[in-house]
Parts: structure tokens; C-alpha cells; sequence
């Protein structure tokens, strides 16, 4: 696919697209597009949304997309749904919530599935946001449904990190992981016009008081909203604004750029590795073992070892 880089700096819709579609479609050890657009990166900012479906989370990030637009900034969503191998359904789901922006052209939408791709968002969707930082987005959302890796993925591909929980979220709060409370900079009860929203907020605010985090570690925040009326939207944008201004005093906005270099040139190392092992000679070695009419007196790891050392 021949790729327009020019087109993508100067932000011509035509070449994101195909810049787009190629990120999706390549294969992963082609860094042709990562190389040119690199020395343009490094300027958009980077926000995660996640969090169950029905949260309200692509409500939400239609009225962030309002927020940032009446600042007169460029905005661009890649919303990333893990469990569906096509981006059809998402991209219509999408077209209803955001539709007032489709016709906006400093506001971009795009739709990926990551299901099957080996490093998930942490590979293809931070490709995608490449694309849109070297374009000239400022804002740049990750909308996806938390589920497992997907928070973490999110979490290292974004400079803040949402999670937005509803009223009813109680439970879900009382065995929230570990892992969630590590990666959230900011909690949304968002449905506050429901009933319990009070509760889940304290709830989450009595979590966050028991951790005690030290100097020069962000204290994450618990906000309340409710998308549907429109209400405590400025209590969420101030919160991600105070992050925002915590990560540049900081510097840690810098050191958040070079491990995501990093992850992604480890991720290819890797890719690279993989690729070159299994070369059709030890793929046969394998199917040719499984053909084996006693399989179980064989021993698996003498196996292993013969496949590795041929
Ligand atoms: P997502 O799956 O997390 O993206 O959630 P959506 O944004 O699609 O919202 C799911 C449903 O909840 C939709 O019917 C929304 O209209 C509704 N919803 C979103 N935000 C609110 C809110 O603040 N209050 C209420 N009552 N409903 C909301």
C-alpha cells in the first residue's frame, strides 16, 4: 500500500485513513509507517476511557469531544472493541452516540477490533494513535470495554487513564482488582443522576484515602457525572486538566513517551523472534511429532528441548 506521509502531516483526511487501514491490515513486522512518522510524535495528548459496556463510556466521550472542540482543538477517537473480530457493528454503535460529530472535520472516529492480534491495543491501536499525533491531533481517546489485559493495554498506551464505573458498579467496587485501582488516574461514577451514586463515590474515595500515595505519585481522583443530562462534566475535565499539568511539572509525560517506544520495539523484537523460530522446517517438526500414534509415552519437554536445539 503505498502510504502518503505528507498527506498525514498535513492531516488530508484521504492519507489518515489509508495510514489507518494499513496499520490494521499490515503485517506487524512492517515499521515502514512507524519509522516516517516518528520524529513527529510526541504532542498529542493521550486519554484512556474504559470500563464495563453500558457505563456510559462513548457518552461521555461525545461530550469530551464538545469540551475539547469548543476549545477549538482536534480530537480523535479510537474506539478499540476487543471481543469483535469486525469493526462494522462498533463503528454504526458509535455513529448513533458521536453522530453530531461525524461531520466535523477536526474530529476523527475510528473503529478497530483487536481480537487475535498478539499485543492487542498495546501494538495496533498505539499504531493508529501515531498517525493521528503526527497529524496534528491534540486530544487523542481510546474508548474500550475493560476487560482483563485490555485495562493494562490502555493503561500503557495512555497518558491518563478513566474508568468509568456507574451507581450500581457496588460490588464490582468491592472486588475491584488491585490491578484496576493501579492503573485508574481518575474514577467517573458516571449515572449520577441514579440512585447510589453517593454511596459508590464514597465508596471509591474511602479506597483511594487508604492508599497514602507519596510525593511525585498522582493521587488518583473519584469525579461524578452524569453524561445523559450533561452535569459534572467540569469536575471530570478539571481532573484530567490537573493530571495533565501533573504529568508535564513532573516530566513523567516524557517518560511516558519512551516506554511506549520501548514496549512497542520490545513487542517487535520479539514479534521478529517468533516469526524467525518458527520457520517451516520446526513447524513441521511439530505437526510430525503430533502425529505420533502413542503420543502420551512421548515426553513433552524431551520434545520441547529437540524442537528448540534442530
Ligand atoms: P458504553 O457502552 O459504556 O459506551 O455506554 P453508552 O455511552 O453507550 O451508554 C449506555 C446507555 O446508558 C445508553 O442508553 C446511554 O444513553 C445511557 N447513559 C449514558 N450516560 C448516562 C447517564 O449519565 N445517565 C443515565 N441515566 N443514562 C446514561
Amino acid at each position: 500500500m503505498k502510504l502518503d506521509i505528507n498527506g498525514i502531516l498535513n492531516a488530508q483526511r484521504l492519507a489518515i485513513t489509508r495510514a489507518l487501514s494499513f496499520v490494521e491490515n499490515t503485517n506487524d513486522l512492517d515499521m515502514s509507517l512507524t519509522d516516517a512518522l516518528f520524529p513527529n510524535l510526541g504532542k498529542a495528548y493521550r486519554i484512556g476511557i474504559t470500563g464495563p459496556p453500558g457505563a456510559g463510556k462513548s457518552s461521555l466521550v461525545d461530550r469530551l469531544i464538545g469540551y475539547w472542540r469548543a476549545a477549538d482543538k482536534k480530537v480523535a477517537i479510537i474506539s478499540v472493541d476487543p471481543t469483535s473480530p469486525f469493526t462494522g457493528g462498533a463503528i454504526l454503535g458509535d455513529r448513533v452516540r458521536m453522530g453530531r460529530h461525524y461531520a466535523d472535520k477536526n474530529v476523527f472516529i475510528r473503529s478497530m477490533a483487536t481480537r487475535g492480534s498478539q499485543g492487542g491495543l498495546a501494538l495496533r491501536a498505539q499504531d493508529a494513535a501515531d498517525v493521528f499525533d503526527a497529524a496534528g491531533f491534540d486530544i487523542i481517546m481510546y474508548e474500550t470495554v475493560g476487560v482483563g489485559q485490555v485495562e493494562l493495554d490502555v493503561a500503557q498506551a495512555a497518558d491518563t487513564t478513566v474508568v468509568v464505573l456507574v451507581p450500581e458498579s457496588g460490588d464490582d467496587i468491592q472486588a475491584m482488582k488491585a490491578g484496576l485501582m493501579e492503573i485508574a488516574d481518575l474514577f467517573v461514577i458516571n449515572k449520577a443522576d441514579r440512585q447510589g451514586a453517593n454511596q459508590a463515590f464514597a465508596q471509591i474515595q474511602a479506597m483511594l484515602e487508604m492508599r497514602h500515595p507519596e510525593d511525585g505519585i498522582w493521587a488518583a481522583q473519584v469525579v461524578k457525572t452524569s453524561a445523559l443530562q450533561g452535569e459534572g462534566m467540569t469536575s471530570l475535565t478539571d481532573a484530567i486538566e490537573a493530571h495533565q499539568d501533573f504529568l508535564h511539572k513532573t516530566g513523567i509525560i516524557r517518560q511516558n513517551f519512551r516506554q511506549r517506544t520501548r514496549a512497542k520495539i520490545q513487542t517487535r523484537v520479539e514479534k521478529n523472534i517468533l516469526n524467525e523460530f518458527w520457520n517451516p522446517q520446526k513447524q513441521a517438526m511439530l505437526d510430525e511429532v503430533m502425529e505420533t500414534e502413542n503420543l502420551e509415552l512421548l515426553s513433552p519437554s524431551q520434545i520441547v528441548n529437540s524442537i528448540l536445539n534442530n
